[in-house]
Parts: C-alpha cells; sequence; structure tokens
C-alpha cells in the first residue's frame, strides 16, 4: 500500500533560520501539498549548549510570513506531540539500550580528559584521532569491559555515552532521489555517540532517526550538509530492523555566494548589502541582522526567488504563485550542484511583484511612508499616483521618491535642468502656458493635452522647450511621469502656483 506522504522540516533552535533553511521548509512544503500529505515541523533541540533564546519562535514567524502552513508541530500539535525534542527525551534511551542490547550499539566511558589525551598523542604523531573500529575495543568501552564492570561503572554515576558500532569496512548503498545512487564504505567513518548520560540527551543521529521512525516520515529532505550522515542513517535503519519503512532521501544543493564560489554565509549579507535572513535577528547579544521582510520585500517575491535556486521548472516560466509552486516542483528537477544566489534577482523578483499588485494594495502599504514624510492624503489620489509609478519601483519606499511632487511643490530646481532650460523665451512661453491653462474648462490630463498640444503647435514653438521648462517648474527636475497626469491630480490651483513660484523663484530669464 502506498503510504500517505509525510515530510518535516527539522530545524535546529541555534539562531535565525538562514534562507537556505527556509528554502528546505519551502520544498518539504511543496511537496507535502503537491502529494496531498502532511508537512511536519519538529524542533531539534537536544544540542543544549547550542541552544539560542528567541530562535525558535524566529523559526516559526519565518514560516508564517512565507505562507508556509504547519500541519503538526510545536503550535499545532498533532497524533505524534510532543514535537519539541527537549520534551521527547524519556522516548530516546530506550531506543539506544536496544541497540546496546542488539550489539550495535556500545557503552563509552571515556572522560573529556582521556579523550583529549589520545587526540593529543594521535596528533603528535601527525594523525587525526578517530573514535572507530580500529580503537574501540582498547578504549574504556562495554566491547572491552565486562557486564559487571559496566554496571559498577553506570552505577557509581560514572559519565557515559552510548556509540553506534560502525561495521568496519562495508560497502553502504544508498539512494538520493536528487543524487541517485552512493555508495560509501564505512572504513573511514566513525563511532558516532548516539545518546549521553551528562544530560540525559540523544544527539542529533539518534533523536532524528527515532523520531523520522515515529513520526512516520516517508520522505526526508534536507541541505547537501547532512549527505555525509547518511551511511550512518541508513545503517541505523537497519539496526533497528526499520529498513523496509525508512524513508527516502533528498539532499538539496547549497546556496552559493553570488560570486559562485563557496557557501553563501551570514557575512557574505553584510559585506554586499543584502539580507540572508527571512526576518531581521536580534541576537540575544545584542547582534542585529538584516532580513528581507524589514527590507521592503514581499513574501511572495521572497518565496518565488527561493523556490527557483536549485529548482528548475524546464520552462522559460519565472513568476510562480504558491499554488503553481506547489503544482509544478518535483525534485527530479532540483539540481545537483550549488545554486548561486543573485541579489539582483532577487530585487527584480520583488520589482516584478510590486507591480503586478493591485493599487489599493500598495497604497495601504505606502500611506504610513506617507505619513512619516508628514503627508496625509486622499487614499484614492494615493492609488492613482501608485498607478502612475509602480512600474518604476523596486521596493513600496521607493515610491517616496518617485511621487513626492505629488505631495508637496518643489523648493528647488535642478541646477542642470535651469541652465538647460529656463533661458531664451522658455520663461515667457511659461506665463502665456499660465494664462491658457487658468481659462480651461475642463483640467484633466485627457483635456489638457491635446489642448496645450494645440496652442505650442499653433504659434510654432518648440514643444521640447516649453515642456522641459514646464516640468521643470512642477517638480524641480526633469524626469517623473507623465506631466498631464500630475496637473490633473494636483489641480489647477497647484499648477498655477507652481508656475508663479518657478517665475518668482528663477526670474523672467535672459
Ligand atoms: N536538525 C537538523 C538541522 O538543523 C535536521 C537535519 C535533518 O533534516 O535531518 O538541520
Amino acid at each position: 500500500m502506498e503510504r500517505r506522504v509525510r515530510v518535516r522540516f527539522a530545524p535546529s533552535p541555534t539562531g535565525p533560520l538562514h534562507m537556505g533553511g527556509v528554502r528546505t521548509a519551502l520544498y518539504n512544503y511543496l511537496f507535502a501539498r503537491q502529494h496531498g500529505g502532511d508537512f511536519i515541523l519538529r524542533i531539534e533541540d537536544t544540542d543544549s549548549q547550542r541552544f539560542v533564546p528567541g530562535a525558535e519562535a524566529y523559526i516559526l514567524e519565518s514560516l508564517k510570513w512565507c505562507g508556509i502552513t504547519i500541519d503538526e508541530g510545536v503550535n499545532e500539535g498533532g497524533p505524534h506531540a510532543p514535537y519539541r525534542q527537549s520534551e521527547r527525551r524519556e522516548i530516546y534511551l530506550k531506543y539506544a539500550l536496544d541497540l546496546v542490547a542488539a550489539g550495535q550499539a556500545y557503552y563509552a566511558f571515556d572522560t573529556p580528559a582521556e579523550l583529549d589525551a589520545l587526540r593529543a598523542e594521535c596528533e603528535a604523531r601527525g594523525e587525526t584521532f578517530s573514535y572507530n573500529h580500529a580503537v574501540r575495543e582498547t578504549l574504556a568501552t562495554s566491547l572491552r569491559l565486562t557486564p559487571d564492570e559496566v554496571q559498577t561503572r553506570i552505577d557509581r554515576g560514572d559519565q557515559w555515552v552510548i556509540r553506534f558500532r560502525m561495521p568496519a569496512g562495508e560497502e553502504v548503498h544508498m539512494h538520493d532521489l536528487i543524487r541517485g545512487d552512493v555508495t560509501v564504505n564505512t572504513a573511514t567513518l566513525d563511532d558516532k555517540v548516539l545518546y549521553k548520560s551528562a544530560d540525559s540527551l540523544p544527539t542529533y543521529h539518534l533523536a532524528n532517526i527515532v523520531d523520522d521512525h515515529l513520526m512516520e516520515i516517508t520522505h526526508v529532505i534536507r541541505g547537501e550538509e547532512w549527505l555525509p550522515s547518511l551511511p550512518l542513517h541508513y545503517l541505523l535503519y537497519r539496526a533497528f530492523g526499520w529498513s523496509d519503512t525508512q524513508p527516502a532521501f533528498a539532499h538539496l544543493p547549497l546556496l552559493l555566494k553570488p560570486t559562485g564560489k563557496g557557501k553563501l554565509s551570514k557575512r557574505d549579507g553584510d559585506k554586499m548589502g543584502f539580507p540572508v535572513f527571512p526576518l531581521a535577528w536580534t541576537s540575544p547579544e545584542g547582534e542585529t541582522a538584516h532580513g528581507y521582510r524589514e527590507d521592503g520585500y514581499f513574501a511572495e517575491a521572497f518565496v518565488n526567488m527561493l523556490a527557483l535556486l536549485g529548482w528548475n521548472p524546464g520552462t522559460e516560466q519565472e513568476i510562480f504563485s504558491m499554488d503553481q509552486l506547489i503544482a509544478q516542483f518535483s525534485l527530479e528537477r532540483v539540481g545537483k550542484s550549488g545554486a548561486r544566489f543573485n541579489p539582483e534577482k532577487a530585487r527584480w523578483f520583488n520589482a516584478q511583484y510590486l507591480r503586478h499588485k493591485d493599487n489599493n494594495e500598495l497604497t495601504a502599504l505606502f500611506l504610513p511612508i506617507l505619513a512619516g514624510h508628514g503627508v496625509t492624503a486622499d487614499p484614492q489620489t494615493v492609488a492613482r499616483i501608485v498607478g502612475l509609478l509602480k512600474e518604476r519601483a523596486t521596493f513600496v519606499r521607493d515610491l517616496w521618491d518617485l511621487s513626492w511632487f505629488f505631495f508637496r511643490a518643489p523648493e528647488e530646481y535642478d541646477a542642470k535642468g535651469v541652465q538647460k532650460f529656463w533661458k531664451g523665451d522658455n520663461p515667457a512661453r511659461l506665463t502665456e502656458l499660465r494664462s491658457l491653462l487658468a481659462g480651461l474648462d475642463d483640467f484633466t490630463a485627457t483635456a489638457l493635452e491635446p489642448a496645450v498640444h494645440d496652442w505650442v503647435v499653433t504659434n510654432g514653438y518648440s514643444m521640447g522647450q516649453v515642456m522641459n521648462t514646464f516640468r521643470l517648474t512642477m517638480v524641480g527636475q526633469s524626469s517623473g511621469p507623465a506631466i498631464f497626469d500630475i496637473c490633473e491630480i494636483i489641480g489647477r490651483d497647484e499648477t498655477l502656483a507652481r508656475i508663479d513660484r518657478a517665475l518668482a523663484q528663477l526670474g523672467q530669464g535672459a
């Protein structure tokens, strides 16, 4: 029988979620939704030393912002609750002990000082110490000590760990949905710690495999950095006798720096001025990092951009809604090699989403920015202005620089523009234009344009000279949206007042 698809995103709350982590969550989510399955959020917080307060809340908030909805998780609950590993701690010991009983794992009593000494000894010989098949029987382990000795040590409160007994030289044949077949010989692998008595907690490897099994996970989709752990995970499933229901694995390619060389890191963002985190973050120590949300990106644009960092739809299409991504995503089309992050492209996506947004929606986002500039304006007028300018903006905040002259008269005039156009007959033409505008019945852009055009042509004036001079008086600079739209929106009185002001300030010209 086909099993119901169940995937999980299993972050460790060790800091803010990197955009690569968000991509992992997104691909899991798309896969779950496409297959009508479940998306589970599990918090892997068994490494108490790396725990960072606030990180879990940050992760949850990031997923919410992206529109990634969770079926089972720390807040949602579910049939396998709790979903925070620190609250499941009593589950894991039994499984570790089962492996010891089956001869697949063993107790190790080496103290940190003893291990340091072993490491130092190896280093002195120019070697690196590895806790593996070659040494385990010579160390303080249950493989060498008698059962009585082991029990005595445990009873007297010695600290111990349980380590996996990695086979000495076995070819492990694995399959990855993105990378195909992978074979690794265990000769080079060490005996990973599965459980620690010091804090009565499992390590990542044990908790992860036990939970994926108990939570009936069918597909593990995660970052490439976990690929080296795959042989151990395969062998753990086998040791538990769970190989039949073991999940399928897919390891996603790394996100690379904009240069294409090396992994995208937090510092790249600081250096090159782009966020690597979905939301702004302040660490408990007060360190801050930029976030896409606070930097003005739309969640949909961020998600769209991320979806294409590693997955290729096989067509020219670049703009995808979440529903389209759910319909079209496939692991087969995820690349094996790293995906180069392009901050320019991220901005491009935002501009695309901005221009397709409804004017009223943009107005609601722009009004507070206007208020910040001391402007209160009628939302309907703002919606019109936004409609005229949205194709030129990347972020909502850009709209102010593009539109301020709708809300206040220019106080200065661009020097180059003045030099170029405030000369000869132009100021006199402007006085004539003022009379024309003052006398027109209809002050809409559609009426203004032909009226002014006719006047220019009838008098044999230069359209370029007249219109550029006029624009300078209206906006103080040589660029901006169509001038008659500006006139209509600011109205006749303001239009005339701006002409008067320019004439007063710049004089009648030479
Ligand atoms: N807790 C691991 C992490 O932080 C999960 C890895 C996995 O998905 O197996 O990435």
